[in-house]
C-alpha cells in the first residue's frame, strides 16, 4: 500500500456487491490510516467507494477532496441494482480464508451502517426477496446467514410463483441514486471539496498534494495502477416505471442472473454477469431475454 507518498490506499473490486460493501470497505480502507499524523487525504472517485471513504474520513477529523474524471450520477454505482447482499463479491472456491472473514467484517460493517441510515434521507428500506430455485437450498457454507435473520422457506401453498424451491429473507433495498445523491451534499457540507479530473497514470495521481491517496476508481484502477487481474463484469438491466403494487424482489427462476427489483424510482429486471465484457452497450437480443423470463415468472400473477 505505501509508495513515494506516505500512503496509498486501494478500494476498488467488489464485483456486483460494491453498494452493499460500501462503508464496510471503506471502513477496512480507513483503518489503513492508524498511526498517521497526516490529516490531509485525496480521495480518487466518486462512486459509492470514494463517497463513504470520504465520509469515514471526514467524520474522523480529516480535509478530504475528491478528485474524479465523474460525478456519481456518471458512475457504475448510480446504475446498479442496489439489493444489499454481499454474496457476488469475489470467487468462493478461489478465495483465501483470510480474504474471507475481511469479507465477512466488511459485509457486518456495512449491514449494520445501512441499517442505522435507513429511511428516505439516504433511500434505504427494508423488504422482502424471494430467491426462486429449481434445487433446493444448501445452508451450510452461507458465511452470512445471520445477516439475515428472517429467513422462510415456502412450501407450494405458500407462494404464487412458478419454481419447486422458494425462500423468504427481509434484506435492505439502497436506491443508488438517492444515496450518492445524499453523500454527495454531506461530504460538502462537511468542508469537502471536489475536483473534475481525469488521471492518465501513476506517477500524475501520486504528484498530489495531499499526502495521502485512496485509489476507489472501480474499474479505471487497472490502467491507472497495472492491476491485470481486475475484471470487469457487464451487467444489463430493464428499467420500468415503478409499481407501488409491487413491495418485494425476487432473485432467479429462470436461466441465468435473473432478478426484479422494485423500488420507489424505477421496477427494474435484470440481468446479465458477463465476465471479461468491457462493452457498456445494451443488447437488444438479452433484453428480449431478460423481459420473456420475468413473464414468464409472472404470468399467472394478477
Ligand atoms: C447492472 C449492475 C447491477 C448492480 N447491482 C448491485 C446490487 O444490487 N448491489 C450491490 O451491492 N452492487 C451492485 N452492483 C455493483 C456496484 O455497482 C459496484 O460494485 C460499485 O458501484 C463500484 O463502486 P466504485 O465506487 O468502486 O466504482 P464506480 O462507481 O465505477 O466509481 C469509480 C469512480 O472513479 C472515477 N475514475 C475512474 N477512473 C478514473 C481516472 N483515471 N481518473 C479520475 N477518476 C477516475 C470515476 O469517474 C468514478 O467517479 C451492480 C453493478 C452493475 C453494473
Amino acid at each position: 500500500m505505501s509508495s513515494g507518498k506516505s500512503a496509498s490506499i486501494h478500494n476498488y473490486g467488489h464485483g456486483g456487491a460494491g453498494i452493499t460493501l460500501s462503508w464496510g470497505s471503506s471502513a477496512l480502507a480507513v483503518r489503513e490510516t492508524l498511526g498517521m499524523e497526516h490529516r490531509e487525504a485525496a480521495v480518487i472517485g466518486s462512486g459509492v467507494m470514494g463517497l463513504t471513504s470520504a465520509r469515514l474520513l471526514q467524520d474522523a477529523g480529516w480535509k478530504v477532496t475528491i478528485y474524479t474524471r465523474d460525478m456519481a450520477r456518471h458512475t457504475t454505482s448510480n446504475v446498479a441494482g442496489g439489493e444489499w447482499g454481499p454474496y457476488s463479491a469475489h470467487d468462493p472456491d478461489v478465495s483465501s480464508n483470510a480474504f474471507k472473514s475481511q469479507l465477512q467484517f466488511a459485509a457486518k460493517i456495512s449491514h449494520h451502517a445501512f441499517t442505522n441510515l435507513g429511511g428516505p434521507d439516504y433511500g434505504i428500506h427494508w423488504t422482502e426477496l424471494y430467491t426462486l430455485s429449481d434445487q433446493p437450498f444448501s445452508d451450510s457454507d452461507d458465511q452470512f446467514a445471520d445477516l439475515y435473520p428472517y429467513k422462510k422457506d415456502l412450501s407450494p401453498d405458500e407462494h404464487p410463483f412458478p419454481s419447486r424451491y422458494v425462500r423468504s429473507v427481509l434484506t435492505m433495498m439502497v436506491e443508488p441514486a438517492t444515496f450518492l445523491r445524499r453523500l454527495t451534499e454531506s461530504f460538502l457540507q462537511a468542508g469537502g471539496k471536489f475536483v473534475i479530473r481525469t488521471f492518465d497514470d501513476k506517477t500524475e495521481l501520486l504528484s498530489l498534494a495531499e499526502p495521502v491517496i485512496f485509489n476507489c476508481t472501480g474499474l479505471g484502477a487497472g490502467k491507472l495502477f497495472g492491476d491485470e487481474e481486475i475484471t470487469p463484469a457487464k451487467g444489463q438491466l430493464v428499467f420500468m416505471p415503478p409499481d407501488p403494487a409491487v413491495d418485494y424482489l425476487t432473485i432467479g427462476g429462470g436461466n441465468s442472473n435473473l432478478y426484479m427489483f422494485s423500488r420507489s424510482d424505477v421496477l427494474l429486471l435484470g440481468g446479465t454477469f458477463k465476465i471479461g465484457d468491457y462493452t457498456t452497450h445494451a443488447e437488444p437480443a438479452e433484453t428480449a431475454r431478460i423481459v420473456a423470463e420475468h413473464q414468464r415468472i409472472f404470468s399467472g400473477f394478477d
